[in-house]
């Protein structure tokens, strides 16, 4: 079976939550044969969230289950702050990203540049230790966009990336965390999976569970790519994919 489990109604702040609105999104899930949906909005964004309109639609489709989660940009200096954040909703998952980098928000197209004028193997290098970081912090049930920072098709150049995620790999296998594998990289410069199919191998030894995500931004994009996610996960060596409910993981069959 295939989920979606990284769907954003609000955008950036673009849209609001309606019935007919929330209704688009699962509509559009239901004709890709999605089994679930996840909305995860951008914590920026969670005093927007209509979480009764998201329960009662939850209710009314029975060939489809609703997930309510959230996407929490994660820094060190946040984590009290996240802690609180979370535990204001029984959430189903709570997906962690890096957005920042010391500040600098490096997959931002207005801030592209940045990467003009520093060392890429030391960028990549930091990327991972905030990641590290992310997961020693407890906070979080899944890992967004493993690699993102390859977003603009930059590539470090003394070691293979998957060097440079050796050490969170076993972090997030300890915690006991899953990966999510996001297709919005196939429509951004790098033209690749989240993360890509090298470290996708590395997590299928590890035995590292995994979901699938679009990050949708609009009813549209929904279940974009994530049957090329599923395919790259079958094709990895993985035959499950993880379903997530407040928390608790279960194992489902990967059907192609
Ligand atoms: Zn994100
Ligand atoms: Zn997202």
């Amino acid at each position: 079976m295939l989920l979606d489990y990284h769907v954003h109604a609000i955008a950036h702040g673009e849209y609001q939550y309606s019935r007919e609105w929330i209704r688009q999104f699962i509509e559009t899930a239901r004709s890709h044969k999605l089994r679930e949906i996840g909305f995860t909005e951008h914590d920026e964004y969670i005093a927007e969230i209509d979480y009764r309109l998201l329960e009662n639609l939850r209710r009314e489709y029975d060939d489809i289950k609703i997930k309510i989660g959230l996407e929490v940009d994660y820094w060190e200096e946040r984590e009290n702050q996240i802690r609180q954040l979370v535990a204001g909703y029984p959430y189903d998952y709570i997906i962690g990203s890096i957005h920042y980098l010391d500040g600098w928000a490096f997959d931002h197209p207005d801030h592209r540049d940045g990467f003009d004028h520093l060392d890429i193997d030391q960028v990549c290098q930091r990327y991972f230790q905030v990641l590290s970081q992310m997961v020693d912090s407890g906070l979080f049930t899944v890992v967004a966009h493993f690699d993102l920072i390859k977003k603009w098709g930059h590539r470090p150049v003394g070691h293979s990336l998957n060097y440079y995620c050796h050490e969170v790999l076993n972090k997030i296998k300890k915690s006991d965390m899953c990966v999510e594998i996001n297709s919005a990289g196939l429509r951004k410069p790098v033209g690749e999976l989240y993360p890509g199919q090298e470290i996708l191998k590395l997590m299928a030894s590890m035995k590292i569970p995994v979901t699938l995500a679009s990050d949708a931004h609009h009813p549209s994009e929904v279940g974009e790519g994530v049957r090329e996610a599923a395919q790259a996960a079958w094709a990895a060596g993985y035959r499950e994919i993880a379903s997530l409910n407040r928390g608790k993981r279960v194992m489902l069959p990967l059907l192609l």
